[in-house]
């Protein structure tokens, strides 16, 4: 296991070639969606059990040349995790929280079997790829530059155990505001597949997870939802999350629920900020499991008169309409509800540097 002894290690600059010319780049950031546009560097850290973490470097982005026995390619050794850079008011570059993402991927890094990171150089290695890259921060209102850390198995062998060599990367891609006039409501579809079983991976934030959730994401889009609930894989009673966010239920009481980390749902940094954002407004939050049963009781009866997504890429998504083969129901008046409104805004002001920040959540970066 790696110790923070081994860090900082030192980082080798490689100049790039050939950097876009500043007109392409302009091109390319003025709309650029999400996850299509990607800026000139890469940082990498390689690891093997002799040297430890190693051969630091911030450099082109480029193609990885991969030997067809690399064990990812096979067993799917890869995790990952996603952050974004913030442009505060006053022009300095920010970043939310990146401990948590480290912490967070050290914890995924042990349930796949990998090698752990020091958290102080997984945020130096973030905060260096964006340094690399700050030119390609998107001039748009809202845009922001989203990062991807990454880490996978590159030793060449076919038998089953932990691999003895690994990549670590970060890539960068700006990102536009997800929504652009406020977030519109989604419709969900509650699937009968199961993302996550107890004693399963389902807390780590591992590719694998997301390979299983193609299946149910795709059988939601051809009924014309926008995202899949998925449920607890023992009674298939419980609400856990969707595929890539947390959930979050508001009720006409002040109180607000949202599934507790059991193992089987990823401990969202949206959803821990959310519920630190909301006591501060005075909710009581409960981290307490919910029914899919009680969630159409409560919607019907009025009760419940809010429930939203969360996650960095959208921040906080509202849901406006349930559907699954049992269930069909609407959410209040099935727009956005103005609580998740309120929160959203106060956590994006924070985000951006137009709020306090008394928790110190933001990190900047010059
Ligand atoms: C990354 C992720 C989330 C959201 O986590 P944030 O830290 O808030 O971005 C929620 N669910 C899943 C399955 C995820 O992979």
């Amino acid at each position: 296991m790696a110790t923070l002894a081994d860090s900082p290690i030192a980082f080798e600059t490689l100049a790039h070639p050939a950097p876009t010319p500043a007109n392409e780049r302009a091109a390319r950031i003025a709309e650029p969606g999400f996850g299509t546009v990607f800026t000139d560097h890469m940082v990498s850290i390689d690891w093997d059990e002799v040297h430890g973490w190693h051969n630091a470097k911030v450099g082109p982005l480029e193609a990885i040349p991969l030997h067809p026995a690399s064990s990812v390619l096979h067993y799917a050794q890869e995790i990952f995790e996603g952050l974004k850079a913030y442009r505060l008011d006053d022009g300095t570059m920010a970043l939310f929280r990146p401990e948590e993402n480290a912490r967070r991927f050290n914890a995924s890094a042990q349930r796949l079997a990998m090698p752990e990171l020091p958290e102080d150089l997984f945020v130096e290695a973030v905060r260096r790829a964006v340094a690399a890259d700050k030119d390609w921060f998107p001039p748009v209102d809202g845009g922001s530059l989203y990062i991807r850390p990454f880490m996978f198995a590159t030793e060449h062998f076919l038998g089953v155990r932990p691999a003895k060599n690994y990549k670590f990367l970060v890539i960068c891609s700006p990102a536009g505001n997800y929504f652009k006039s406020g977030a519109p409501a989604v419709s969900v579809w509650v699937s009968d597949y199961t993302r996550a079983a107890p004693g399963g991976t389902g807390a780590a934030k591992c590719g694998g997870n997301y390979a299983a959730s193609l299946v149910p994401t795709k059988e939601a889009f051809a009924l014309h939802h926008d995202q899949t609930v998925f449920l607890d894989a023992a009674e298939h009673k419980w609400i856990e999350e969707l595929g890539g966010m947390n959930l979050f239920f508001v009720f006409d009481d002040g109180t607000m629920i949202t599934p507790p980390l059991s193992g089987t749902i990823l401990p969202g940094i949206t959803r821990d900020s959310l519920i630190t954002l909301a006591r501060e407004e005075g909710l009581a939050v409960r981290e307490e499991r919910y029914s899919i049963d009680q969630w159409q009781a409560d919607a019907a009866s009025g009760h419940l008169v809010e429930t939203f997504a969360c996650g960095t890429a959208a921040v906080v998504t509202p849901v406006g309409t349930v559907a699954g083969r049992e269930h069909n129901f609407t959410i209040g008046t099935g727009g956005p509800g103005q609580l998740t409104g309120r929160l959203k805004q106060r956590l994006v002001d924070i985000q951006r540097g137009k709020a306090a920040d008394p928790h110190g959540w933001v990190m900047k970066l010059d």
